[in-house]
């Protein structure tokens, strides 16, 4: 194809979701250029110790609520399967480095510090600077199970101010993706829907693996790296019974191998734990070699669960913040920020269009974010086009305000070339 209406730079689901809406009104000659040599972006599963592993999005964020979550349609569509993730014991099994399990009492009431904390810290920021006397001033979490609580809290799912879109409009309830298809297979049924397909493989040449297109970073946006490491072992060690799926390691360094999951919910059987890293964590280990990281692990687990555990026979450790394409897992705006920033980061340049989760008003971070966002440009797009489309005298363009493939296949196609549209954070 040597010439389209629509240029869409990257293949993560907010693309896809873009070229769907594109093609569904008509707009039929999209491009889409993907960097990599796969579609789906941060969405992506790998197959480790015989089960398939998401390295990126796991869950569906927000289901259960007053309205709809998206994705979780799509997911009911395709019939992915997933399990209910329940988070809230995760702070009633948290280890001390000599394998003890904190009373409930104690992990209680360094929750409520840790909330209290975080409540009086906001207030601060909100507080004109200088306001806020000295002794006002929130205290720092200091003890390891305060660290713990303090990471779970800020660092691992909930860097986010409430209320929380996701799960205010959508739900509470978050179910972890657990099909051998991988997450990714809702982009490649999407795909299905208006790209030339065969056998799971996407054989459309309107899609452009392996493309990469010159981009500028997006400074002022932070992204948060988020790192799953995955651990295969000989057999289970860890307790699998009712409430004990996440549990969590108490230690002097905030963050160092916090937060623990077992995959025996998911996949019984395949005797995987998860440990998440965040940010520092993240780039350290990056960093180093799988196996000085391995063996970091191990001993944390073995303060956990003794010294007799059998050593990892794997372990996979994702690169997200190495990685030229992503440098991270998700945007992660500033706490206290206006609208404007985030209307600067998706405002087109001309014909050029800007998408991806973190253009997401409500849902910045999430794969419903990215979907809704590739929808909703796609829509602004449009309105674009029929605009130059109105303002060209030679143009009978009268009628409708919906294109018609038509009326992309004129001549005059080439008013469109060069509306071009970004997916992704470049
Ligand atoms: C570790 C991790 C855990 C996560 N967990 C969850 C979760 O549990 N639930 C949830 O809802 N969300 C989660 N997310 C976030 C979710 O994955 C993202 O919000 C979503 O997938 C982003 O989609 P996108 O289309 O905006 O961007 P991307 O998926 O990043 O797509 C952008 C595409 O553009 C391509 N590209 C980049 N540069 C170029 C270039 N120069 N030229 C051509 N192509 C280019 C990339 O290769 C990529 O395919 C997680 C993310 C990570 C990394």
């Amino acid at each position: 194809m040597s010439t389209a209406s629509v240029i869409i730079i990257g293949a993560g689901i907010s693309g896809i979701s873009a070229a769907q809406v594109l093609v569904e009104k008509g707009v039929e000659d999209v491009l889409i250029l993907e960097a990599t040599e796969r579609i789906g972006g941060r969405i992506r599963k790998e197959e480790f110790g015989d089960v398939p592993v998401e390295l990126g999005a796991g869950w569906i964020a927000g289901v259960g609520g007053k309205e709809s979550n998206p994705v979780w349609e799509l997911a009911s569509r395709f019939n992915l399967r997933t399990c209910f993730s329940d988070y809230t014991n995760a702070r009633f099994n948290i280890y001390d480095r000599s394998g003890q399990i904190f009373p409930i009492g104690i992990a209680a009431d360094s929750y409520k510090k840790a909330v209290d904390s975080a409540i009086s810290k906001l207030k601060s920021l909100e507080c004109a600077a200088g306001q806020v006397a000295e002794e006002e001033a929130p205290s720092s979490p200091k003890t390891p199970i305060e660290l713990a609580i303090d990471f779970i809290l800020h660092d691992f799912e909930m860097a986010e101010v409430e209320p929380i879109s996701t799960y205010v409009d959508f739900g509470e309830r978050e179910f972890l993706v657990a099909d051998e298809r991988g997450y990714e297979c809702l982009l490649y049924k999407m795909a299905e829907d208006f790209l030339f397909t065969s056998h799971g493989n996407i054989l459309d040449n309107r899609l452009k693996l392996n493309q990469r297109w010159k981009t500028e970073a997006i400074q002022k946006c932070d992204v948060m790296v988020y790192t799953k490491i995955f651990l295969k072992f000989p057999h289970c060690f860890w307790p699998c019974g009712p409430g004990q799926e996440f549990f969590i390691y108490a230690h002097e360094q905030r963050g160092y191998f916090t937060f623990w999951q077992h995959m025996e919910n998911a996949y019984p059987g395949s005797n995987i734990l998860v440990v998440t890293l965040t940010n520092e964590q993240s780039k350290r280990v990056e960093a180093q070699s799988d196996q000085e990281t391995l063996k970091e692990a191990m001993t944390v687990l073995r303060d956990m669960f003794g010294s007799n555990i059998p050593y990892a026979t794997d372990i996979l450790v994702p690169r997200w913040w190495n990685n030229r394409f992503q440098r991270g897992s998700y945007s992660n705006y500033p706490m206290i920020s206006d609208n404007k920033l985030l209307q600067n980061i998706k405002a087109p340049v001309g014909r050029i269009f800007f998408t991806g989760e973190h253009t997401s008003e409500k849902f910045s971070g999430y794969v419903h974010g990215g979907y809704l966002a590739g929808m909703e440009t796609s829509k602004s797009l449009l309105e674009e086009m029929k605009q130059s489309l109105l303002l060209q005298p030679l143009l009978a363009f009268t009628e409708s305000l919906t294109l018609t493939q038509q009326q992309t296949q004129t001549p005059n196609s080439q008013i469109y070339t060069n509306v071009n549209f970004i997916s992704g954070r470049s």
